[in-house]
């Protein structure tokens, strides 16, 4: 199976389920891990969580650094966030799992979270005002059957799902990014 083709795309019941924790982090977490990433390199994406490949286990992979850095991937297992505070802000996210569309989510801009990685150590990661704050966000929220149209108000969900249902028809794969 292609690379894009393993990704779950809405509408799907397994993105609106609560995922079960890793209860030990053995060689089918980490092939998981590594199927996730090259995912997510495939289609251009800075995170992707078990859900978006049928996986409903509390496995997220991260990397906001791929394009502009070079390859700088985390894995986190049992994400939790510790905090989530300081200002809102509102920025534009897309999601493999939803291609084609960008739509407006306000989050707070500052967050901690737990993990353990592959190693089972367990690691702290803080992020504010970036692109990690928001991913982390996003990924975790995966992992709790949340997807980012969840944020949104119930108008722009249904200009959102409109957008979403004319990428589709259109041919909207994984990884596509909206159109003006
Ligand atoms: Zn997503």
């Amino acid at each position: 199976m292609s690379a894009l083709d393993d990704i779950v795309v809405a509408p799907d019941e397994r993105l609106k389920t609560e995922c079960e924790p890793i209860q030990e982090i053995d060689g089918k977490v980490a092939r998981l891990a590594r199927r996730m990433l090259r995912d997510m390199y495939a289609a251009d994406g800075c995170g992707l969580a078990a859900p978006q490949v049928g996986e409903l286990i509390q496995l997220v992979v991260i990397d906001v650094d791929y394009t502009s850095k070079g390859k700088n991937p985390y894995v986190l297992i049992n994400p939790r966030v510790i905090v989530a505070d300081g200002e809102e802000r509102e920025g534009g996210e897309g999601c493999l799992s939803f291609p084609g569309i960008t739509v407006p989510v306000r989050r707070p801009s500052h967050v901690v979270v737990q993990a353990r990685n592959l190693d089972g150590d367990l690691m702290q990661y803080e992020a504010a005002d970036n692109l990690l704050a928001v991913c982390l966000q996003h990924e975790i929220d995966h992992l709790h059957g949340i997807t980012m149209l969840d944020h949104l108000s119930a108008g722009q969900r249904v200009a959102a799902m409109r957008d979403y249902q004319e990428a589709l028809e259109a041919g909207a794969k994984p990884g596509d990014v909206a159109e003006d």
